[in-house]
């Protein structure tokens, strides 16, 4: 496993790519998502690799059921024996506690503010996006004492403006809430820059220690692309406060 990885005042934030686990075809290799068919065995051991490549206890990794909505929950420990609930976004002030989040072609959002302890992880496709779930976690992290001035704030491998190609009156919906997410694709039809629109929600907000995933995911051959492949694994987003 190559994980992207960074740290920025004990507050880190890595990024999978699919190779480094023991999934078959085609979920080859790193898959992290329990919802995709893949074996349940495989991807209990490929979270144990990736949770042991970053020095974390796979044990204190949180997980979301992902909807492709707004919601947010502030958790202090994993979800034990109760039913992983249905979320986009999560926060907490647990320190060594990880959040994760699960995409192929959408855009993981990791936030932090070390200063306070408090970090999130989101889920920002098109509909999470224009339904807010950022401007949502950063709201939610700021109730917990974080200050958007003093927020880190990481995106990671997607699908990138150019490749994501969706209907005229898709784009025209999407750029009506979010115009920075109005774009074209390299062969000059309408698409959608869901990763843009999400950087513009977080200037707005008023977070400017930022970084983008330079990686799109539907172009390279080290991530799962949904769009690409349609039955495939999932990559993960992890942050956390050491
Ligand atoms: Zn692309």
């Amino acid at each position: 496993m190559t994980a992207q990885r960074d740290t920025a005042n004990g507050a880190h934030f890595a990024f999978t790519d699919r190779w480094g686990g023991v999934s078959a075809v085609p979920y080859e290799e790193l898959n992290l998502g329990g919802a995709v068919g893949d074996d349940p065995d495989a991807v209990r051991t490929n979270r144990e690799r990736a949770a042991a490549s970053l020095g974390l206890d796979p044990g204190r990794v949180v997980w979301m059921n992902q909807v492709h909505g707004a919601g947010v929950e502030v958790v202090d420990a994993p979800w034990g024996a109760r039913p992983v609930p249905e979320t986009d976004a999560l926060v907490t002030a647990e320190r060594g506690l990880a959040l994760a989040v699960l995409t192929a072609d959408c855009v993981p959002v990791l936030l932090a503010d070390p200063a306070a302890g408090v970090v999130a992880a989101a889920h920002a496709g098109r509909p999470g996006m224009i339904a807010g779930v950022v401007p949502a976690a950063v709201r939610a992290m700021t109730e917990l004492g974080a200050d958007p001035a003093r927020i880190v704030a990481r995106t990671g491998p997607s699908v990138c403006g150019r490749c994501y190609e969706v209907p005229e009156a898709m784009r025209a919906e999407v750029a009506a809430v979010e115009p920075a997410a109005y774009a074209v694709t390299s062969w000059g039809t309408p698409a959608v820059d869901v990763a843009a629109g999400v950087h513009a929600q977080l200037e707005r907000l008023g977070v400017r220690a930022r970084e983008q995933s330079p990686v799109c995911t539907l172009e390279s051959k080290d991530h799962f692309s949904y769009r690409r492949d349609r039955t495939t694994g999932r990559l993960a987003g992890y942050v956390w406060l050491g």
